[in-house]
């Protein structure tokens, strides 16, 4: 689907050119396009997911997130989600500690 983009702030500038590959030593500091090039401090790839409901047949979601219990087990046994995927705030902190009690659970 072909996005609406008449309504951005004119300071945007849309470039209409197949992105090839970012260059830069340490990070990305240019993206090359077929017909030229966009130099910037950083760059943020949006990308097309899949539904969650397609990742696992059978796994119960809630919404955009997938439903765990308190130890970030699914409605699967033995399957277990942590992070941005099962809920807000969509922070580091969050994901990672989430990530410890499911493996310690997993282990277990
Ligand atoms: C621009 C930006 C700035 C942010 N700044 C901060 C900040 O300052 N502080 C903070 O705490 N949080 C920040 N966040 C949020 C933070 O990045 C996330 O909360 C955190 O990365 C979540 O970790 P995660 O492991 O759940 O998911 P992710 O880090 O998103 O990891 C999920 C991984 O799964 C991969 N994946 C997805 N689908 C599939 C599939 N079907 N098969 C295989 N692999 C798949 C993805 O490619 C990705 O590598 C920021 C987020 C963004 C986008």
């Amino acid at each position: 689907m072909k996005e609406d983009l008449s309504n951005l702030d004119e300071k945007v500038e849309v470039v209409n050119s197949k992105p090839l590959r970012f260059e830069g030593s340490f990070s990305a500091e240019k993206l090359v396009l077929e017909n030229g090039e966009v130099v910037a401090d950083g760059f943020f790839v949006l990308k097309d997911s899949y539904p969650l409901t397609s990742l696992v047949p059978g796994l119960e979601v809630d919404g955009p997130h997938v439903k765990v219990d308190r130890n970030m087990e699914t409605n699967i046994k033995g399957l277990y989600a942590a992070g941005d995927v099962v809920g807000k705030p969509y922070q580091i902190a969050k994901a990672v500690g989430e990530g410890q009690i499911a493996a310690l659970n997993a282990c277990e």
